[in-house]
């Protein structure tokens, strides 16, 4: 056993969600000695990225918050995406998190080396740290489907995270292709102000009807000057978020039947036949991941709403034709065409020991041990990384399970009982075995394609509680590492 470190160096990519929650943990226990890397100019991640009208959270706000920065002042019971923006805004300023940040500075390359990790930025420049700690996120690369055309439209044209602020969508005829959370958001959100809203759909998908309700201005006070009262609503939602949406994702029971039933009943208020067939889903309730919107039924229903089930043929000059032959003009065309989740973590180049790369690691698919640590990557961790429960929990608390997780290990290196570590192949492989017999009972699993299954067809989600990924993720487990 070495000495007491004074120091222990953490570079942490991303300033988003995680990489926040991460680097107000380092600074709650005294280290000072990290910086949290990001490519864009400002902090926030998806919620800097997706600006797109209707953009809000299907979490609870008052569980969409660390448990250490508790935030009285949300407007609405799902936050708007400014919102949560604004609020990790004020945790960042409000725990100096400041003066660490690297903004507008993307990690080009990882390398560990000597004991240390190196890491070179776009611009070239180097620096050497003790620990690395990929807080990077899942859905940051837009992935736009390859259609004939795109380049002759005279329109403007954006995926959903690269909204221009500049188009004007009010009385203008939009297109939105997809119909996945983003789309059906931005359907409710731009229904009422378009001349005509054309919304493409591939697969129609369950929406849970999401009360559009936001806080009073007493009932902010409340939670402003009472802390305890503030206290007992977090903990209200908590026990209501995980007593049924986190319950119905894992095993079947009751609550996935009524999350089913509500799905099922709220389809019926539409009141076209042909229209409610076109929309009913072919597969189960939460099978992909659940969409939830205020007023998606009512906006689909209104006289300048086209759904249109047709495949899309190409784009033309104009707008879109579809395979029957048929086209539609649109002055905006929007793809609501989700991310590319096979590409998680790169372009960065991640190099581990030997020469291991990521891109080798994971030729077939992202696989971790116990979703945060990776076989040959010593001093390496990663935040909401693959299998971590994002279907059952609000990414906020996962990042605080994780980060308490991560910082355990940087404590044991300060301490000088350990210089290196990293899990086994053995026990990743034994993890990721466990994960896979986990599945079957999973709503996931019931027969859909999503962006929760990896390329290969393996779903990325978390199979169990919420409480078994803090349970496990609660203590070290010694015997499946490799430790100097
Ligand atoms: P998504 O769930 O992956 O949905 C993409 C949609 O685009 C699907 O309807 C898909 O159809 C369709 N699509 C993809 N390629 C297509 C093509 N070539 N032609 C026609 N349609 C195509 O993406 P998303 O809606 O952006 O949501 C991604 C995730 O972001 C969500 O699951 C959620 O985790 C997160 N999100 C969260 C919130 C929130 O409220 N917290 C809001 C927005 C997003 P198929 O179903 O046929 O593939």
């Amino acid at each position: 056993m070495t000495g007491r470190r004074e120091k222990a160096r953490i570079a942490i990519v991303g300033a988003g969600v995680s990489g926040i929650c991460l680097a107000v943990k380092l600074k709650q226990a005294g280290i000072d000695d990290f910086v949290v890397y990001d490519r864009a100019e400002a902090v926030g991640g998806v919620w800097r990225e997706n600006v797109y009208p209707g953009v809000s959270c299907d979490v609870p706000s008052r569980i969409y918050s660390f448990s250490f920065a508790p935030n009285p002042e949300w407007d609405s019971y799902f936050a708007r995406g400014d919102e949560i923006l604004s609020y990790l805004n004020k945790v960042v300023e409000e725990y100096g998190i400041g003066p660490h940040l690297r903004l507008g500075e993307e990690v080009a390359e990882a390398r560990y080396t000597s004991g240390e990790w190196m890491v070179r930025t776009s611009r070239g420049v180097e620096s050497r740290w003790d620990f690395l700690v990929c807080a990077t996120g899942l859905l940051v690369q837009p992935a736009l489907p390859e259609l004939e055309g795109k380049s002759a439209y005279r329109g403007a044209m954006m995926h959903s995270a690269q909204w221009e602020s500049g188009v004007e969508t009010r009385g203008k005829r939009v297109a939105i292709i997809g119909t996945g959370a983003t789309g059906t958001q931005m359907t409710c959100a731009l229904a009422a102000e378009t001349e005509h809203l054309y919304l493409f759909q591939r697969t129609a998908q369950w929406v849970f009807p999401k009360p559009a309700l936001r806080y009073s201005t007493f009932a902010k006070r409340l939670h402003r000057v009472v802390p305890g009262f503030s206290r007992l609503a977090d903990r209200f939602w908590r026990v209501v978020f995980q007593g049924t949406v986190s319950a119905a994702v894992v095993r079947p029971g009751w609550q996935r039947r009524l999350i089913a039933g509500v799905c099922r009943v709220s389809l019926r208020r539409v009141r076209s036949t042909e229209l409610r067939r076109l929309l009913t889903p072919p597969d189960n309730p939460m099978c992909k991941r659940l969409v939830a919107a205020s007023g998606f039924y009512r906006a689909v229903q209104r006289d300048n709403v086209t759904v249109i089930g047709e495949g899309i043929g190409r784009i033309t000059e104009r707008g879109i034709l579809t395979c029957d032959g048929v086209e539609r003009e649109a002055d905006v065309i929007v793809f609501a065409t989700g991310f590319r989740t096979d590409a998680f973590m790169r372009s960065m180049k991640i190099m581990g020991k030997s020469g291991r790369t990521l891109e080798d690691f994971w030729s077939n698919g992202p696989k971790a041990y116990q979703t945060v640590a990776l076989p040959g990557f010593p001093n390496f961790f990663m935040l909401v990384g693959p299998n971590s429960p994002f279907s059952s929990e609000s990414v906020m608390r996962i990042a605080e399970t994780q980060s308490d997780y991560v910082l355990r290990w940087i404590e044991l290196f300060r301490s000088g009982a350990v210089a290196e570590m990293s899990p086994t192949q053995e026990a990743s492989d034994e993890f990721n075995e466990l994960l896979r017999s986990g599945m079957p009972g999973t709503a996931f699993s019931s027969g859909c394609t999503s962006w929760y299954h990896d390329p290969q067809g393996n779903l990325m989600v978390w199979p169990w509680t919420v409480r078994a990924h803090h349970e496990m993720l609660s203590r070290i487990q010694p015997s499946h590492f490799d430790i100097r």
